[in-house]
């Protein structure tokens, strides 16, 4: 199978259920992605086990980001679906540290998925 996230040498992370590491094309600084090691499409196709250590991983690096970067906020989210913005279809959680002064107003977050409708 012909699949980037398949293939990722060096993660920052790893367990038995799920691999992480940093975004190619990152949003703000430490933009890691988070991935089950099963080649699944999305979020609905994950299992009780993968879907917990998801959420342990997204924990240890935010402890370890929290350290490191020193961020003043985070996005999480997952694009399920073209029409939702995936572009890589094996699934993926995006952990995207937010720093204050990273865009001029945040207000909305992950309502950005709707440019327009963002701000409320
Ligand atoms: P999606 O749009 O499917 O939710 O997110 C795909 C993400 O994968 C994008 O944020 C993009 O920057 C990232 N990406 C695309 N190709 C590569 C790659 O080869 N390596 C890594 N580490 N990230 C990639
Ligand atoms: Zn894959």
């Amino acid at each position: 199978m012909d699949c980037i996230f398949c293939s990722i040498a060096s993660p920052i992370y790893e367990d038995a259920y799920v691999i992480a590491f940093f975004d190619a094309y990152p949003v703000t600084t430490g933009h890691t992605l988070i991935v089950p090691r099963r080649h699944v499409p999305d979020y609905f196709s994950l299992n009780t086990e993968e879907k917990r250590a998801i959420d342990r991983a997204i924990l240890a690096l935010k402890r370890r980001f929290d350290q490191s970067l020193k961020p003043a906020g985070y996005n999480i989210g997952i694009n399920n679906g073209k029409a939702a913005g995936q572009t890589v279809f094996h699934c993926h959680v995006h952990l995207i540290p937010r720093y204050v002064g990273d865009v001029s107003d945040p207000r909305g977050g992950v309502r950005g998925v709707i440019p327009s409708k963002q701000k409320y």
